[in-house]
């Protein structure tokens, strides 16, 4: 693999040039692919020959997505789905036998969290959990089944960290694959399989696209590990469409740009929200107030675009300021061009207990911020506006 720097793969890096020698890669929507003859067609169908047989297995858009990624994660192989969720099940489901235990961080995004604890069971798989803060217990967890060691960070929504390098740590000492969903940091600012990840996940619907447009997901790592999961997806179909790998390739181009100004952006309203009367608390990865700030600053290059805040005066509180907002949007993405405004507690983590969402961290006044790219003196003005309602 031809692999330069970060921003250069990410723009260069192409499939071959057609006939019309086209600069931008078009679009190749088809299902399926033709052969040469009866020969051409049983060796591909042998894997003799790698080439394209049918989308639902591979398609050019979706190779040149993944090629991307790949190198942006130094991993040596990687497949993508239709969706963040599709790469995350996908992934557990070709490499978990029943029987098989997984230790993971209590705090997981909330599909993962009820994979975990509604359908794996039913499949014989069972998961024990960690504090994130209290990573000294992930070691007590682990049992002669345990298979898969898994976090995410900064994690969502409480935006925690948690230290890459003893999670590589602890799963090589333990003989665990080490799975990572890195997609609050992207590649371009934390790179997990530098730390001992074996395998990372992504929703690329969130910074990857980056403009509120498609969904995608896609894993990559160690080449073994991959066509495993390759085998399991050719045939269970959870397949990534052209379209959106088209997209998603072509939103790769400005990730390094975008997600610059996204962290310049979410830093400014960071500390000017931890100054607000009306906030009484603030976690952002790069303030030195988060409790894992030295953490944040050994693994990631800048701090992400996803503030988590405290509103004084709890879920009424927080109902006023949504209520308020006149400019950012009230939705349940995030990583997008537009500022987003959400409130876990009765959107993405309303199927969890009471209990078990202030287990992870998620108070009944915790508002999240994914920070956008309007203007910055817009959006702090629309925030304090907001506040002082
Ligand atoms: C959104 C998200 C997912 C799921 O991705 P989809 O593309 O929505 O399926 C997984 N993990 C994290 C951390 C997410 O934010």
């Amino acid at each position: 693999m031809d692999k330069k720097n970060f921003e250069t793969d990410a723009i260069r890096t192409q499939l071959e040039r057609s006939q019309f020698q086209e600069h931008s890669t078009p679009l190749y929507v088809t299902s399926g692919f033709v052969f040469e003859d009866a020969e051409d067609m049983r060796a591909s169908f042998t894997e003799e020959k790698s080439r394209n047989i049918y989308s639902r297995f591979s398609n050019p858009n979706i190779t040149e997505f993944v090629e991307k990624v790949v190198k942006m994660e130094s991993a040596e192989d990687g497949y993508a789905f239709a969706t963040g969720m599709a790469a995350i099940f996908s992934t557990f489901a070709a490499l978990l036998n029943s029987g098989d235990h997984i230790v993971s961080a209590r705090s997981v995004f909330g599909s993962t969290h009820t994979l975990f604890t509604k359908y794996f069971p039913k499949w014989n798989i069972e998961t024990s959990y960690f504090d994130i803060n209290n990573p000294k217990e992930i070691e007590s967890l682990i049992k002669p089944s345990t298979k898969i060691l898994y976090a995410e960070s900064p994690t969502n929504p409480g935006v925690d960290i948690i230290d890459l390098e003893l999670l590589g740590n602890i799963a090589k000492k333990h003989n665990l694959l080490l799975i990572i969903d890195n997609c609050f940091a992207t590649p371009y600012i934390q790179q997990p399989i530098k730390f001992g990840a074996d395998l990372v996940v992504h929703s690329a619907t969130k910074l990857m696209d980056g403009q509120g447009r498609v969904l995608g997901g896609i894993v990559v790592g160690k080449a073994e590990l991959v066509r495993e999961i390759y085998l399991f997806s050719r045939n269970t179909g959870p397949s990534l469409s052209p379209f959106n790998a088209w997209v998603l390739s072509k939103s790769l181009e400005t990730l390094a740009v975008r997600v610059e100004k996204h962290c310049e952006n979410a830093l400014k309203v960071a500390e000017f929200l931890e100054n607000h009367s009306k906030i009484s608390n603030v976690k952002y990865p790069f303030l030195p107030s988060h409790p894992q700030y030295i953490t944040a600053k050994k693994q990631m290059k800048l701090g992400g675009n996803i503030i988590a805040v405290e509103i004084k005066g709890g879920i009424e509180a927080g109902k006023k300021f949504l209520n308020a907002i006149k400019m950012c949007s009230l939705s349940a993405n995030l990583g997008d061009t537009k500022t987003i405004v959400t409130h876990p507690a009765s959107t993405t983590h309303s199927k969890l207990a009471v209990e078990d969402q202030l287990a992870v961290g998620i108070t009944p006044g915790l508002v999240r911020i994914s920070i956008g790219l309007e203007s910055i003196s817009d959006i702090i003005q629309d925030l304090d506006q907001a506040l002082n309602v």
